[in-house]
């Protein structure tokens, strides 16, 4: 890993600047995302949708929305919604450029139809196997088909007749006629139609023959006059065959360029994989936030914000790496707490008892909502007589340097009073209740004397207090590289732990006031989100990230350089 907050020129803005300059394409600039739906979509695309609309603005240009949707096997509604959602929620918008390789599906045909009246496609009756061994190895040359050299009319005919249903599954293809000896794989007469009988999401039943990705990609660009055609180091060594089919048909041909895909420690970033966690329940759906996907993220309460802006600083490379997952967090920290107000919320409740304070008394306390936004006002909070703090605040025996709450010691109940622990209420040896008093002098948490205390800690009126489930988040996966470990399947990795559930939470009133996937921070505990479940009756909460930082201490190890 190099290009960790590395904010600079790239090399694709470098190429993007050099063609203005040399006017290529009359001083357009026009990107497209293209998926296939055929998953959701995850924080990798992220970088694909920064990328290219982030380009498009910064250039004054535009940016498609465009699905890549020529495999209805695969492919679903489902996906395209979740994905037209998703690019929204990131904050981009592709205006009135929606579209779909599907609509472009005749068009295609009628290239391939050219093809082959150029002498440059032919139909192939050989079956998969026999295509896929007669091709070769990078080492030894491919064998041409018997089939190659069929007449333009012979193949005009059949390739029709495949269009119009008298073949079945399999049974021909069409391929371009290129060179079975080429050192590049994807130049030995590729396929670049398949009969299929499937009922394709939008174009049902009109079509029973599909283009293959290869065929239809670089013609989907070439269509909307991409300028730039950004696509992941996978396809680099396709770039041939793309620049090959628009030659030949002589149409309109954009730059393709490629960049490293973004791989994350501690998770899976496959589609395959992702399906799988999905579809066998091992996650509790794509929104589950323990994945990487939008959705999930979105539900975990990573802001669209703090992800553009990790987008933003990894950079774009011609190498692949992985990032630390610590560094997305670390964006989304840095985010959070500008944006996020602080309540306060006990997650393993111990009680106290305040003897001296009166029993119906309740007082509202001062409290800002966040101090790193001058705007962000004050609320009052409610105080009386019982209020919970974290059971970790208190030690009944404390170890040296623990200066929160022990048997005869004193601390701050932030925004409220000095607090001392009188008497420990225990059953079975388990500490139940904490017996304590206050300092009437020193409401709002000054003490009028100077008197010091070493520790401030947080602390929900128990009358108050509302219940909630609060769902704590760790790693996914026990290793930084669950799919790259050869012969072990990335489920070994799977962390049995990363997912607790903490019940009867304790919680300041205001936080009931908060809609879905609102973010906000508990105080000394870290950042939190209202989950989708919550209802009327019952409230669900999502830990976003913890309030410590495992960023700069893995920055300044060196890990990364
Ligand atoms: P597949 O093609 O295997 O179904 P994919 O992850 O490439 O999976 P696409 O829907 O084709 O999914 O991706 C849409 C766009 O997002 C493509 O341009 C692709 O290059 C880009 N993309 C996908 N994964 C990543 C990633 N991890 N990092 C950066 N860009 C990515
Ligand atoms: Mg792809």
């Amino acid at each position: 890993m190099t290009n960790v907050e590395k904010i600079s020129s790239d090399f694709i803005r470098i190429i993007i600047n050099e063609d203005l300059k040399t006017n290529k394409y009359n001083g357009r600039v026009y990107t497209r995302f293209p998926p296939e739906p055929n998953g959701y979509l995850h924080i990798g695309h992220a970088k694909s949708i920064c990328l290219n609309f982030g380009i498009a603005e910064e250039y004054n240009g535009k940016c498609n929305l465009r699905f890549d949707d020529t495999n209805p096997i695969k492919e679903g509604e489902e996906y395209v919604k979740s994905i037209i959602d998703d690019v929204r929620w990131l904050g981009f918008d592709w205006e009135d450029r929606l579209f779909f390789a599907s609509d472009y599906f005749s068009k295609m045909y009628s290239y391939a139809v050219d093809l082959i009246k150029a002498g440059k496609a032919y139909v192939d009756d050989q079956n998969a196997y026999e295509i896929s061994y007669n091709r070769g190895t990078v080492n030894k040359p491919g064998k041409n088909s018997p089939y190659r050299d069929r007449s333009v009319e012979e193949n005009l005919e059949l390739f029709e007749s495949m269009k119009n249903d008298e073949f079945k599954d399999g049974e021909k293809v069409l391929r371009a006629k290129i060179d079975n000896s080429h050192p590049n794989m994807n130049m030995r007469d590729p396929v670049i139609y398949r009969i299929l009988h499937a009922i394709h999401h939008r174009t049902k039943d009109k079509w029973c023959i599909y283009p293959m990705y290869d065929w239809a990609h670089g013609i989907e660009d070439s269509i909307e006059k991409i300028t730039h055609s950004i696509c992941t180091l996978e396809f680099e060594n396709h770039r041939p065959l793309y620049d090959w089919f628009l030659k030949e048909l002589n149409i309109y041909r954009p730059q393709q360029i490629e960049f490293a895909r973004l791989n994350l420690t501690y998770t899976v970033m496959s589609k395959r994989m992702l399906l799988e966690l999905v579809n066998n329940d091992i996650v509790n759906g794509w929104d589950d936030p323990r994945l990487p996907t939008i959705k999930g993220m979105k539900r975990r309460g990573f802001s669209p914000s703090s992800i553009r802006d990790f987008c933003r600083r990894i950079g774009i490379a011609k190498v692949n790496s992985n990032i630390p997952i610590e560094f997305l967090e670390y964006c989304v920290r840095e985010d959070l707490n500008k944006t996020a107000p602080r309540f306060m919320g006990i997650l393993n409740p111990l009680k106290i008892t305040i003897e001296n304070y009166s029993n119906d008394l309740i007082e509202y306390m001062d409290v800002i909502n966040n101090p790193e936004d001058p705007n962000s006002g004050i609320r009052k909070v409610p105080f009386s007589k019982s209020i919970y703090i974290e059971q970790d605040d208190f030690m009944e025996n404390p170890i040296k340097k623990f200066y929160r709450l022990s048997p005869g010691g004193e601390v701050r109940l932030v925004n409220a009073y000095f607090l001392k622990c009188n008497d420990v209420i225990k059953e079975d040896d388990i500490v139940k209740e904490l017996i304590c008093t206050i300092d009437h002098d020193t409401k709002g948490g000054n003490s009028p004397d100077g008197r010091k205390v070493k520790s401030t800690i947080h602390w929900v009126s128990l009358k108050n207090a509302i219940n909630a489930d609060v769902r704590l988040y760790s790693r996914l996966f026990t290793i930084e590289n669950p799919s790259g470990k050869k012969g072990q399947d990335y489920k070994e990795f799977l962390n049995p732990n990363s997912l607790k559930i903490l019940k009867n939470c304790k919680i300041e009133p205001a936080v009931s006031k908060l809609k879905k996937f609102d973010r906000f921070q508990f105080l000394r505990k870290g950042y939190f989100c209202i989950d989708p479940d919550t209802t009327d009756k019952n409230l669900v909460i999502n830990q976003t990230v913890e309030l410590r930082d495992r960023w700069l201490k893995i920055k300044k190890k060196g890990e990364p350089s």
